[in-house]
């Protein structure tokens, strides 16, 4: 292709949005005169793109949101009487930082509820992206690594080394020996590499203690969640 350095001239056109006579490059007046902007016209189209964008990268989060968060806690009524707001309040002061945070109470307090409501503040301010755990599904996946260890293997890496995350109702039924082993390897190695780890649970201390076969690994469980975990009581 040829270069034409006359394409690289400044020459007069004409505004193609307000008409007024404006400088702009030969090549655009010559190929793209609808294109042309004064100054004015061009300020205010880059404005209008940038809303454009920022737009669609809010539209692209809201999906991405939904894809994250179950429906059932996804249009949560603060003002609803079950919410617990006061709790809400405090927790939505709260800094992200490595801290881990352990939402404690008894079942139907909202405890999901307010911990969603959480993640959601963090994914859209300071876009943390949550893993999410169900303890349910802990044991089935656990299962499941036997039949391929190797796509197993993948996804506790990703539980011990996602930014944050976030497993639901943590002690909520007794596990077998292998899911309270990866339990506790999650819990080891994210609070030796200081990552963030939330939960709910309705059991705390000597009854988290009860749930276990191996009450060694649970004090130690407990140890490490107690000390690297802020902790909220509904
Ligand atoms: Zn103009």
């Amino acid at each position: 292709m040829d270069i034409n350095m006359d394409d690289w001239k400044m020459v007069d056109s004409t505004c193609a949005t307000c008409n007024i006579k404006t400088e702009v490059l030969n090549y655009l007046h010559k190929n793209h005169p609808e294109s042309v902007r004064c100054d004015d016209c061009l300020k205010k189209y880059e404005q209008e793109q940038e809303v454009d964008s920022e737009i669609e990268k809010m539209q692209g989060k809201n999906e991405e949101w939904k894809v994250i968060c179950p429906p059932l806690y996804r249009e949560t009524k603060i003002a609803h009487e079950q919410f617990p707001l006061a709790k809400w309040k405090e927790l939505s002061k709260r800094e992200f930082s490595e801290r881990s945070l352990i939402l404690t109470g008894k079942t139907g307090t909202g405890k999901t509820r307010l911990m969603f409501e959480y993640l959601k503040k963090l994914y859209f301010t300071k876009n943390v992206i949550p893993t999410i755990i169900w303890v349910g599904d802990l044991s089935l996946h656990v299962l499941d690594s036997l039949k391929d260890t190797k796509a197993y293997s993948k996804l506790e890496d990703s539980w011990k080394t996602c930014s944050l995350l976030f497993i639901d109702d943590i002690f909520a039924e007794k596990c077998s020996d292998r899911v309270e082993d990866v339990l506790f390897r999650i819990i080891d190695t994210r609070t030796r590499n200081m990552l963030p780890i939330f939960a709910t649970t309705q059991r705390e201390g000597e009854s988290v203690i009860e749930m276990f076969q191996n009450k060694e690994r649970a004090k130690a469980i407990v140890r490490r969640l107690r000390e690297f975990s802020d902790g909220i009581r509904i």
